[in-house]
């Protein structure tokens, strides 16, 4: 049987699926396929009437050639590759300890997995707690019973920033790893759809127990874990790393460390610049979040649609960039989620959105966000981190410093007014009126001038007082990038170091700090011995 992949197939909401997936495929070869497997399928609700957008693969018969067909249909059409096996040949090198992984985020629990599945036995180190404990730390901190823990939070904790997150599972990269990841995901726990949805969404509920999962199928593969344990300190010897310390006390022999802490980890930052691990400021984002009521989303982007459940929640993605003012763009967009504080530090807020899985809140929120570039904020190697710790240092003094969030109904700002009234919004800490333009850069509040009005334009009603504008949104990607070999995957500066994820500034969600984390591992194993 040969296998043709085919993109853009149109099927009606309407219509009974599987049959009008077939009825679709059938009219693209010219003939009856012997089988259709759906690979994805995503809503398209830009034109009159929405339908579903569908890829499948077809088997056609044996003797049918799919490379003339594919070439007969054109770009819709193409031969489906394998995804490549998550093995590479073991190198000659002796490893020099155990391999050390730094961080359970996605980018160190997939590398943990691919390493423990080729005998490699990990040793993961997480500074916050396993996930139970972490979901009862946070509740306790949103409904004000407790303060702020730096080391068990919605940043770290076992799954990393990746557990308290919305948890939508798609990204940009065009890696063929990519059903890799997502299969570990539903082997997991995720719910199978995530396999073939275009939007794939699992939610923080689910998300906390998948990571668990994720662990023990690590830890049976010989891999082990430990919580508590915080990288504080690494030995470089001659440009070779040779040991970590944990929690300031605790040496650890080891010439093999994939690091993958996040891009919240700024002691870690601080300490990997100290030791003369190369490291640059790079582009990042930073911006305030938007919420408004879900129906009010609905109406306006699906119109009699709205109420049509197999739609809604919906969503949008929006952009602009008008002459003379920076580009501005929304980012991470939760629809049916919630705002939360999303902080490491003591005294700093900064805000981003997650969900559960039903997405059922009744809010859609958004980032809206402008780039920095290093000439906005300075060129030193943590210069990025000090400009997003200053905003997030007066986010928090603005809001009466107890976590309570500075907002401000977005015709407020437009408009330049002071007038303290009541908002609505899913923040759980509460809101503190507060004239946000005088809090925000400069350089974003002429993208949020410039492009709110555009966006009305797109949107009716987007800017309106029940959009509600929560400050500030600073950590949307990472102000920092470890310089590392794109061969080996190693630091450029020291041997056996293995910066991954978006800590590394080379990914930008799950999905692709997961693949970075496993591209890392691959280059590993392609330079040691497995282990005895
Ligand atoms: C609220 C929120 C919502 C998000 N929603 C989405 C979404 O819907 N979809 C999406 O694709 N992305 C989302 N993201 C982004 C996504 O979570 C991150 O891009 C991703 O988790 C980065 O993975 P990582 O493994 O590189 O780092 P992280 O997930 O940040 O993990 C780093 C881990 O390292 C640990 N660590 C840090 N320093 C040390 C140390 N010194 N020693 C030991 N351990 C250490 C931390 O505790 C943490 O567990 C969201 C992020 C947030 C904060």
């Amino acid at each position: 049987m040969a296998t043709l992949r085919l993109y853009n197939l149109a099927v009606s909401l309407d219509d009974d699926f599987a049959r009008g997936l077939a009825r679709e495929a059938e009219r693209r070869v010219g003939a009856k396929p012997a089988a259709v497997r759906l690979v994805k399928r995503g809503v398209d609700a830009r034109g009159r009437v929405p339908y579903f957008n569908c890829t499948a693969d077809v088997e056609l018969p044996s003797d049918a050639d799919a490379g003339a067909l594919a070439r007969r249909i054109g770009t819709n059409a193409a031969i489906p590759e394998a995804a490549p096996p998550l093995t590479a040949e073991p190198g000659r090198e002796p490893l020099r300890g155990p391999v050390v992984v730094v961080g359970s985020g996605p980018a160190g629990t997939f590398a943990a997995w691919v390493l423990a599945l080729n005998g490699y036995r990990p040793l993961v180190f997480e500074r916050g707690k396993p996930a139970p404990e972490r979901l009862r730390q946070i509740g306790r901190f949103n409904a004000r019973v407790v303060g702020l823990d730096p080391e068990n939070n919605t940043l770290f904790g076992e799954g990393g920033a990746g557990s308290f997150s919305d948890g939508k599972l798609y990204t940009s990269n065009r890696d063929p790893l990519i059903p890799r990841v997502l299969e570990f995901f539903v082997q997991c726990g995720a719910p199978p759809e995530v396999m073939t949805d275009a939007a794939p969404h699992v939610g923080t509920d689910i998300l906390s127990r998948v990571v668990v999962r994720m662990r023990e199928t690590i830890t049976n593969l010989g891999g082990a874990y430990r919580f508590d344990a915080r990288l504080s300190d690494l030995r470089v010897e001659n440009g070779t790393v040779t040991a970590v310390t944990l929690n300031s006390r605790e040496i650890i022999e080891t010439g093999t460390v994939i690091l993958a802490p996040g891009h919240s980890a700024r002691d870690t930052y601080e300490m990997l610049l100290a030791r003369g691990v190369a490291t640059e400021p790079k582009p990042f984002q930073l911006g305030v979040r938007i919420e408004h009521p879900q129906g009010f989303i609905d109406r306006a982007q699906l119109g009699r649609f709205a109420r049509d459940r197999r739609l809604v929640p919906a969503s949008y993605d929006l952009a602009c960039r008008v002459p003379g003012a920076p580009e501005l763009y929304s980012f991470c967009m939760c629809p049916g989620g919630i705002t939360l504080a999303s902080i490491s530090e003591p005294g700093h807020l900064c805000t981003n959105g997650m969900s559960f899985s039903p997405q059922a809140s009744g809010f859609a929120n958004s980032a809206l966000v402008t780039t920095f570039y290093p000439g906005d904020f300075g060129t030193g190697p943590l210069d990025g981190v000090n400009f997003q710790r200053r905003f997030e240092s007066a986010a928090f003094a603005a809001g009466g410093g107890d976590y309570t969030c500075p907002a401000q109904p977005v015709t407020h700002y437009l408009r330049g007014l002071n007038s303290p009234r009541n908002m609505r919004s899913t923040y759980a800490r509460g809101r503190r009126y507060t004239p946000l333009a005088e809090l925000l850069p400069e350089k974003l509040n002429r993208a949020l001038f410039a492009g709110l009005p555009q966006f009305d334009r797109r949107i009716r009603g987007f800017v309106s007082d029940s959009g509600i504008l929560h400050a500030v949104e600073s950590r949307a990607s990472s102000p920092v990038r470890l310089g590392r070999d794109p061969q080996t995957r190693q630091s450029t500066s020291v041997r056996g170091l293995y910066p991954c994820g978006e800590g590394a500034g080379f990914a930008g969600g799950i999905v692709s700090a997961a693949l970075d984390g496993m591209r890392g591992a691959l280059a590993l194993i392609a330079r040691h011995a497995r282990p005895a």
